[in-house]
């Protein structure tokens, strides 16, 4: 029997190769926009922000650009690029970039419409939890990644660098009115962010499988997604400028995206904000990667019900298998992932993490992100999820 859920995905969403030509002519939510892009200088580089620029100027839109966002984004950066859009009076933004871009849009368009600091509207840590009654000014998110899924949910993750807090939210309000899905924006990113980014989608789909609150909707979405990246990923790493692999990345991404949407990730992610959180030089799908077979090995053995779906989906002969072993094939098929998009050697000591931290991680991923531990599909506790952590270095 198909069990109860809500389906709320309110976002349009133009997707394929040569998109953002349309950015030229579909409706837009406002006349003057804020368009928000990292410090790193690629999107200016790569002409992207020209031709956004030009494209609204064609429906006679302005635009203001905030260029500092930086790859794990923080809080002083939302601060700063809500007053810059309230003092230039935009009445949209627009998120171009990657999902530090994309997420620090979202966080803006709420502050430039509700009073006060960003951490009181934020529901873990030192957070205060208010619901921004404000509402946002309205978001338009045009990826030029195929990572966080975030042109297909409500999520943004922004971190308040002073207390070494990493934490995702969003309201109805944060959900893009258009995102631009365009995968020739995707062909210069290199192999290293390319395998990163892909991973991280990978992960929002196995996570919100595995979640407690999965529904048939969410799970068509997931394991699509789940054998586009087994599928692709290792191709638009070894390549690049394949269309049809970045392709089949971009809507493994939006898919995985909309999977956020109508179920969760799981404390995987919980896990990886405390570890960048503590190592902003960490990229996020760096820590989801390094951590994941310690933690997904430790959910089969706790919860293997729904682990043979996505071997199958990644390519597993599972049914040839006796059913006690079939949960460990989405293990075996994850190494080969991870060694086939180049990183199987990657651990916390990579990045000069000491194991010694095994307790400190655990312990703020429950204080920041323990929101979803309680989606899990079977409890982790505090010492479980240390255990983990330095099961990773192996
Ligand atoms: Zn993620």
């Amino acid at each position: 029997m198909i069990a109860n859920f809500n389906y709320f995905m309110p976002s349009r969403i133009l997707f394929g190769a040569g998109k953002l030509a349309e950015l030229g002519s579909v409706a837009l939510p406002g006349r003057k926009a804020l368009i928000v892009i990292g410090a790193g200088g690629s999107i200016r580089r790569l002409g992207y922000l020209d031709r956004v620029v030009a494209l609204l100027a064609q429906q006679n839109v302005a635009s203001v650009v905030f260029d500092k966002i930086l790859p794990n984004p923080v809080s002083e950066h939302v601060a700063e690029g809500a007053a810059l859009a309230r003092q230039a009076g935009c009445d949209f933004v627009v998120g171009l970039g990657g999902g530090s871009s994309i997420d620090s849009a979202k966080s803006i368009a709420v502050m430039a419409k509700n009073p006060g600091e960003y951490w009181d509207y934020i529901g873990g840590g030192s957070g205060k939890g208010r619901f921004p009654a404000g509402g946002a000014l309205p978001i338009v998110a045009i990826t030029t990644t195929a990572g966080t899924g975030t042109e297909a949910d409500p999520w943004t993750v922004i971190t308040k660098t002073a207390t070494n807090e990493k934490i995702g939210t969003g309201w109805d309000c944060t959900f893009p009115v258009l995102s631009i899905v365009d995968p020739e924006l995707m062909l210069s990113v290199p192999p290293a962010l390319t395998a990163f980014q892909g991973m991280d989608a990978f992960f929002h789909a196995v996570e919100g499988y595995l979640a407690n609150i999965a529904n048939r909707a969410s799970d068509y979405f997931a394991l699509d997604a789940i054998a586009l990246v087994a599928k692709w990923l290792p191709v638009a790493v070894a390549d690049g400028g394949n269309l049809e692999a970045r392709t089949a990345m971009a809507w493994a991404n939006t898919a995985a995206g909309i999977v956020e949407s109508l179920s969760c990730c799981i404390s995987h992610h919980s896990l990886e904000h405390a570890i960048s959180a503590h190592h902003p030089e960490v990229p996020h799908g760096a820590g989801l990667t390094m951590t994941s077979v310690a933690y997904f090995s430790k959910l089969a053995e706790k919860a293997p019900e729904r682990f043979p779906a996505m071997a199958r989906a990644m390519g597993e002969d599972v049914d040839s298998l006796p059913e006690a072993e079939r949960p460990a094939a989405f293990i075996r098929a994850l190494r080969r992932l991870i060694a086939a998009v180049g990183q199987a050697d990657l651990t916390p000591a990579t990045y000069g993490i000491p194991s010694a931290e095994a307790e400190t991680i655990a312990r703020n991923s429950i204080a920041t992100m323990g929101g979803l531990y309680a989606l899990n599909p079977a409890e982790l506790t505090e010492a479980e999820v240390a255990d983990i952590f330095r099961a990773c270095y192996r």
